[in-house]
Formats: structure tokens, sequence, C-alpha cells
């Protein structure tokens, strides 16, 4: 340590985006301390669960496709690292009318990048998968290198690595002040440290830590129903029989479907509605959304005869959307050493291991690895209040 202050960086939150933050940061020989306000592992922000989707094509948003090469190495790399599994190629099944933007997208970025795509129809899905019913106008998009994250188990060996390195990790221990300045001092539940900056990947909390410090952003935290749905003939849509699967504004024209094997339980397939209820996080599970069971109820019943038309299991999580749905990857407008690592908008976990090279490079004053621009704070038409 430096006598003039605690640590090099202080991280605050320990879900993905903060976790493979600390872990760059460490690899880098910073002092670095990671600091999670509840016992970990908990289930109380966005990155827990077993699962995530990830893919390369990011179809409408260019600028994080750039970013997926890095991310498909870098969950490699940790899986070396650590002697653990934590990625399964599935390929993702995308489906909608022809003229559906994320499936335009999807063709187009593929064609252009050279990643192979499988177009097809109903006729020709019906022999290789479950039984699927989709309007005849449909068409359905392959993209074969997309795959499932062991989301826990990839939060954990960050987590793991980071301590290999140096890194101290606190949990049940949260923040409570920030005094700014050259030397930031940084004040929690069990005391006080000081830092020459500081990370800010807080989750949904951030809507209420973020005004704190004069940023008024529109982040909406939404709670989401990770839905899991019996399969009438068990095993028919096990790894290696069903892909990963997505179809946007699947319903009203507006709300997304996604879709994951029967796996984490097996014999249940992870169907879920990509929206929900506005949410305060400490008061999760106190919203009103039968709403999204309805609807989600209905898409399964006429589009997977064969899965049962009610959720066996229902688990809540949280996303944290920004109206453009890009990322708030930033330094603050009036103090350059607190960095701001929030609103992943329901498609952050598989860019964690990029976004915590970026936000470890605005901490240590380098210049980003990637054009961070749509990503920059000055985007809103927010006055700093401080
Ligand atoms: C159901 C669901 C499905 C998803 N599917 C995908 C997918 O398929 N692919 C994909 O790429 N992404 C997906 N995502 C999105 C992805 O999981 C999130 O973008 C990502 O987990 C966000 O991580 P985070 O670190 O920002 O937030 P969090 O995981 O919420 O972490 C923030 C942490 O900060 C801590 N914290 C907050 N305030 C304080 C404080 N004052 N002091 C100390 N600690 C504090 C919290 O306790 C929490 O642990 C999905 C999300 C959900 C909910």
């Amino acid at each position: 340590m430096n006598s003039d202050y605690n640590y090099d960086v202080i991280v605050v939150g320990a879900g993905i985006e903060g976790s493979a933050t600390s872990y760059q940061l460490a690899k880098k020989g910073k002092s670095t301390l990671l600091l999670e306000q509840f016992p970990i592992p908990h289930n109380r922000g966005s990155s827990h669960g077993q699962t995530r989707i990830t893919r390369k094509a990011y179809g409408v948003y260019k600028h994080y496709a750039i970013m997926m090469e890095e991310a498909y190495n870098s969950w490699n790399l940790l899986e070396k690292e650590t002697n653990t599994t934590l990625y399964h190629e599935t390929g993702m099944l995308c489906t909608g009318p022809r003229d559906n933007t994320f499936i335009n997208g999807t063709i187009e970025f593929s064609k252009t990048n050279g990643i192979p795509v499988e177009v097809t129809n109903q006729n020709d899905i019906g022999n290789k998968y479950p039984r699927m019913t989709f309007p005849t106008n449909y068409v359905f998009v392959l993209d074969t290198c997309a795959g499932i994250l062991l989301a826990d188990k990839g939060l954990r060996a960050f987590q793991d690595i980071f301590r290999q390195n140096g890194g101290i990790l606190k949990d049940n221990e949260a923040l409570t002040n920030i005094i700014p300045g050259s030397v930031i001092t940084v004040q929690t539940t069990k005391g006080q440290y000081t830092c020459k900056s500081i990370i800010l990947t807080v989750g949904p909390w951030a809507k209420q830590l973020l005004p704190t410090l004069g940023i008024h952003i529109p982040l909406k935290p939404i709670r989401i129903n990770v839905c899991y749905w019996k399969e009438k003939n068990p095993g028919e849509y096990g790894l290696g029989k069903f892909p990963t699967f997505y179809e946007s504004e699947a319903i009203d024209g507006k709300y997304s479907v996604y879709g994951l094997p029967s796996m984490e339980y097996p014999g249940y397939v992870k169907m879920c509605l990509g929206w929900g209820p506005d949410v305060d996080p400490n008061d999760r599970d106190f919203v009103n959304d039968q709403w999204v069971i309805s609807k989600i109820k209905k898409y399964v019943a006429d589009h997977f005869p064969n899965l049962h038309s009610e959720p066996s299991i229902v688990e809540p999580c949280i996303y944290t959307m920004v109206p453009d749905e890009d990322f708030v990857l930033d330094k603050h407008p009036k103090w350059s050493n607190i960095i701001i690592g929030v609103g992943f908008s329901g498609h952050g976990f598989k860019l964690g291991p990029v976004v915590g090279k970026v936000l470890a490079e605005l901490a240590l004053g380098e210049t980003p690895s990637y054009d961070i621009s749509p990503c920059r704070l000055n985007r809103f038409t927010f006055q700093s209040k401080m």
C-alpha cells in the first residue's frame, strides 16, 4: 500500500462488471479493493443465475459487436486460468418476420464479418428442432457460434483470480459516502478507506447513488421474471438438441422473448419476456407483474406446444435500462477519478471482460482500448448539479 492512500482503486459492486474490472486491475498490479454490500454469493442484483446468452453477431449495436471478439477470447482465458468450463457453444436461433430489424442486422453483420449463419424457414426448422409453431412469413436465422456462459461460475472465477493476484474483496460492506478529491475518501458501513480512483459498478442501485454525486441520468431498473417451463417429453429441449432462442419485438410489437435449452433445471426450458415493471432493487419482490406472466404464457402456448403452458419456476432478476440501451462507461464530468460503469440494459454479461478492461483503463488515466463515445455521459441532456 502507498502511504498517501490505502488503495490505487476501489471498485464498488461485485456483480459481473465490478468483478471483471477488479480482475483487470489486480492483473495490472494495482492495489484494489472490491466492495460488495451483500454477503456473496447473492441473488439481489443482475449477475446471479447459472446462464447467460453470448453471441458474436451483435446485430443492432455494431460497436459492441467489435468488442465481442475480445470478449470471447477473455472468457476462454478465464476458463484456462481457473481450469473451469464457462462456455457451451449451442448456436442461437433468431426468428421474426423477414423485415425485422434484428433479423436483418444479424444476417448483414454475419455476412460482412464472416460469421457463419444458416437462414431457414418453418418447414426446414421443423426437422431439426422440437416443435415450434410460427407464422409462415417468419424466417429463422441460426447464428452458429453463439452459446451459453455459465454465469455464477464466471462471476466466481473473476473474483478468484482477482484475489489470487492480491486483490481484496470485502463483502457484507456497503459504500455509504464518497468524499471526492485527488485522494478520495470512501466511507462504508464498516470503516473508511482512501484511494486514487473509484469505480462505481453498482448495478440497479446506481439510480440512487449517482444523484448523490450530481449525476442525473434516465436509469430505469426493471424486474425480469426468469421463467422455466416443463418439457412434455423430458430431454427434448436439452443441451445439444435445442440452441438458445431469441425473437425481438415478439409480443405487441415491442417485447422481446429469449430462451435457453433445459440445463440448469434438467427438464425445464428457460423462456422469458425481456421486459418488466419498474422496480426499486431494495423492494424487488413487491411489484405487480402478473401481466408479464400472462404475456409469456400466451407466447409459449402459441409457439412451443411441447412445453407445458404454465411456468413451473419463476425467479427474479433486474435489468438497469437506459433509453438508448447503450451502456454508461465514463468519468464523472467534474472528478475524473470517479468512474461510472452502469446501465447495462440487459445485455452486459457477455461483455463483462471488455467492460472491465475499459473501466480499468479509465480509472488509470489510460486511453480506452475501444471507441466508447456511444457510452459517454454527454449523450444525456442532464446537468451535473455539483
Ligand atoms: C434475467 C436476466 C437475463 C440476462 N441475460 C443476459 C444475457 O443473456 N446476456 C447478457 O450479456 N446479459 C444478460 N443480462 C444482463 C447482465 O446480466 C447484466 O447486464 C449484468 O449482470 C450487470 O451487472 P452489474 O455488475 O452491472 O450489476 P449487478 O450484478 O447488479 O452488480 C452490482 C453490485 O453492486 C452492489 N452494490 C450496489 N450498491 C452498493 C453499495 N452501496 N456498496 C457496495 N456494493 C453495492 C450490489 O449488491 C451488486 O452486487 C441478463 C440480466 C438478467 C437480469
